[in-house]
Parts: C-alpha cells; sequence; structure tokens
C-alpha cells in the first residue's frame, strides 16, 4: 500500500510516504531553534509552528515521492503520546486529508512507530523482539509480539528519560539543546573512564524490584555534583571527559539491561529507536556486547531515530498490510497514549 504518515508529537513536523516497506519520502520541518533558547519544547510556539509548516512539508513529501496525494492508499497519523497541543495539529491535519480524499485513516501510537521505521531499513521485525526504545520523554524496554497488536512493556524509567538525562546534563555544561548529539560529539574527545558515575538501578538490591527498569536522574544529580566541585576548587571542567563519562554510564545500562531482557525472554533480535537510538556509543557498545552473547541489534539510521514521519507511514503501512481496523474520524489525541495503545 502507498501510506502518508503524520508526525506532530513534539517539534518536528514530519510528512513520510512509503509503499509497503519502502521509503519514498520523508520531509522533516523542526522548529527547534525557536525553543533552544528556552532549553526546552515551549509547545505553543511548536503547535503554530507545525500549522505553518504542515502544508509545505506535505507537499515537500509528496513532490520527493513523486506521488499525487490522491493516489495515497491510506493516512496515518501520530494520535500520541506527545504534547497535546502539537498532536492536535498533526491529527486535525490528517483528518481533514483522509475526508478530502475519502482515505482510512490510521490514529497510531508514537513510540511503536519509533520501532516499527527499522522496517524501512532492515526488512520486516522478527516476531517476537525485543525493544529497547529510548527518547526524549521515554526510556523503556518492550517485548513487541506484533508491533500493529501486541506491545508489552517489561520495564521504564523510575524518573527522567535518557534523553532527557542528555538534554539536562549537556546544559549545565553549556552545551546548546537539544544537547543529546552535542554531548555525543564531545564524548568523541573525552575519556569515557575518566569519571566513575554511578550505574542507576544495578545494585543487587535493587535488581530484585527493578530488573527492567532505569533511573538517570541520580546519575544527573552526580554529574552536576561533580561540575559544582570543580567550579568551586576553581578549576576547569573537562567538558569532553564529563560528557564521555556520562555518556559511559547511560549506555552501559541501557546495553546491559537490554541484553539481560533480551536472554531473559529468549528472543534474538534486539532492536533500539527513539531518539538516543541516534548516539554514536550507544549503537558501537550494543554491537560489541550482543555479538558476544548472539543477539542481533538492528537500529535504524540516525535520521529515523529522530521524530519523522517515516515511521509513522511504516507502522500506517504495516496495518493497511495486517488488515487492522482503520481509526473512526473522530479520533481523539492523546498525550498519554499508553504504548500498549498501538492503534486508535
Ligand atoms: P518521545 O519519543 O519520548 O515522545 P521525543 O519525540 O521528543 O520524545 P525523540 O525525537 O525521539 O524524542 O528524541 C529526542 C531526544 O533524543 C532528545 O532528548 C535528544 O537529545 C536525544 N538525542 C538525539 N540525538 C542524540 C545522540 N546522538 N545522542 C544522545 N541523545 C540524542
Ligand atoms: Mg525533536
Ligand atoms: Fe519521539
Amino acid at each position: 500500500p502507498l501510506v502518508l504518515g503524520i508526525e506532530t508529537s513534539c517539534d518536528e513536523t514530519g510528512v513520510g510516504i512509503v509503499r509497503g516497506r519502502t521509503l519514498l519520502a520523508d520531509a522533516v520541518a523542526s522548529s527547534v531553534e525557536e525553543h533552544a533558547r528556552f532549553g526546552g519544547v515551549v509547545p505553543e510556539v511548536a503547535s503554530r509552528a507545525h500549522l505553518e509548516a504542515m502544508v509545505p512539508t506535505l507537499e515537500r513529501a509528496a513532490e520527493t515521492a513523486g506521488v499525487r496525494l490522491d493516489e495515497v492508499d491510506a493516512i496515518a497519523v501520530t494520535s500520541g503520546p506527545g504534547l497535546a497541543g502539537t498532536l492536535l495539529v498533526g491529527v486535525a491535519a490528517a483528518k481533514a486529508l483522509a475526508i478530502g480524499l475519502g482515505k482510512p485513516l490510521y490514529g497510531v501510537n508514537h513510540l511503536a512507530s519509533h520501532v516499527a521505521v527499522d522496517q524501512l531499513e532492515h526488512g520486516p521485525l522478527p516476531d517476537p523482539c525485543l525493544a529497547l526504545l529510548v527518547s526524549g520523554g521515554h526510556s523503556s524496554l518492550l517485548r513487541v509480539e506484533d508491533v500493529t497488536s501486541t506491545v508489552e512493556p517489561l520495564g521504564s524509567t523510575i524518573d527522567d528519560a535518557a534523553g532527557e538525562a542528555f538534554d539536562k546534563v549537556a546544559r549545565l555544561l553549556g552545551l546548546p539543546f537539544p544537547g543529546g548529539p552535542h554531548i555525543d560529539r564531545a564524548a568523541r574527545s573525552g575519556s569515557s573512564v575518566a569519571i566513575d558515575f554511578p550505574r542507576g538501578l544495578t545494585s543487587r538490591r535493587d535488581l530484585e524490584r527493578h530488573r527492567f527498569d532505569f533511573s538517570f536522574s541520580g546519575l544527573k544529580t552526580a554529574v552536576a555534583r561533580w561540575v559544582e566541585a570543580r567550579e568551586r576548587a576553581g578549576e576547569p571542567v573537562p567538558v569532553e571527559d564529563v560528557a564521555a563519562s556520562f555518556q559511559e554510564a547511560v549506555c552501559d545500562v541501557l546495553v546491559r539491561k537490554a541484553l539481560d531482557a533480551a536472554q531473559d525472554q529468549g528472543v534474538e533480535d534486539l532492536l533500539i529507536g527513539g531518539g538516543v537510538a541516534a548516539n554514536s556509543r550507544l549503537r558501537a557498545m550494543a554491537e560489541e556486547r550482543a555479538a558476544k552473547i548472539g543477539v542481533q541489534v538492528r537500529v535504524p539510521r540516525p535520521g529515523l531515530c529522530t521524530d519523522n514521519g517515516a515511521m509513522v507511514a511504516a507502522l500506517g503501512s504495516e496495518m493497511v498490510a495486517r488488515g487492522r481496523t482503520p481509526s473512526h474520524l473522530d479520533l481523539p489525541a492523546d498525550s498519554s497514549q499508553p504504548v500498549t495503545q498501538v492503534l486508535v
């Protein structure tokens, strides 16, 4: 099927077009620069930016794909989770298209889309597979039985998301927002063993109750204390070493728990998705450690890890292929849509 996907859950206006599992277009407009000086996404500003960017981004996607909008078989849209006001813009646009073109509409889960997008690069997802979903707002281990219907959380963060930790630590190191890519870059010229930062929820006691859960707020506080102590002593802060050591601590816990879950669940494929999956150290560490225990790692290319429309089209296309019932045209936007609710 030829499927168009619309994503507006945060600050990226994404329109993707796929045919089956082939990516034809992935147009993204971001309002990130408008938020940078606030150190975080301002919902009202992002919503207005989506409204302005929507039609030009739709046109750009159609042109790149070389298709007319009336040729698509279905429209897919992120119905949640995300910012309530920004989701509404995408859902309203998708409804308008579905009505205007007389095509079925699928309201899909943003987190499941972060998983489904990998099919555009590496083919059908093995059933079942384990997914490590690490993004700006979420960090979870998921058992994915069928990405169009059955996604079961095994564990998730009990405080900050991994991406949030990257963004907060970047901020205290004086790096721009969003900080993930800047930490990634700074870490390349630093030492990952310079500072021994804590690995959250990995003590024997914590593992009893939180084997597959994450915690990053203690790590963030440890980094803040370390930096403050240096500043108080009037010594320069070795930004590259702090970045590399912090990044190592995050990746170590993510990979350790993901591989433990893969073995526990008896699955041989680990998929990593969400914005933090773009991290170069996470990708390398996962590959290296997984190879030792015979687990295959699948990670989409960095541009498909961060928010985009192709991921929504990819999940929509799978919905059509598996004959799922389309959403009602009165479908709501649900800012806290649970990961278990893949299709609305
Ligand atoms: P969610 O998917 O939970 O709703 P979101 O959509 O805002 O959140 P994504 O776009 O999936 O999040 O991911 C954005 C996050 O990814 C940001 O926190 C950003 O810092 C982080 N990120 C992006 N690139 C990298 C990188 N190379 N290394 C580490 N983190 C990164
Ligand atoms: Mg973003
Ligand atoms: Fe996301």
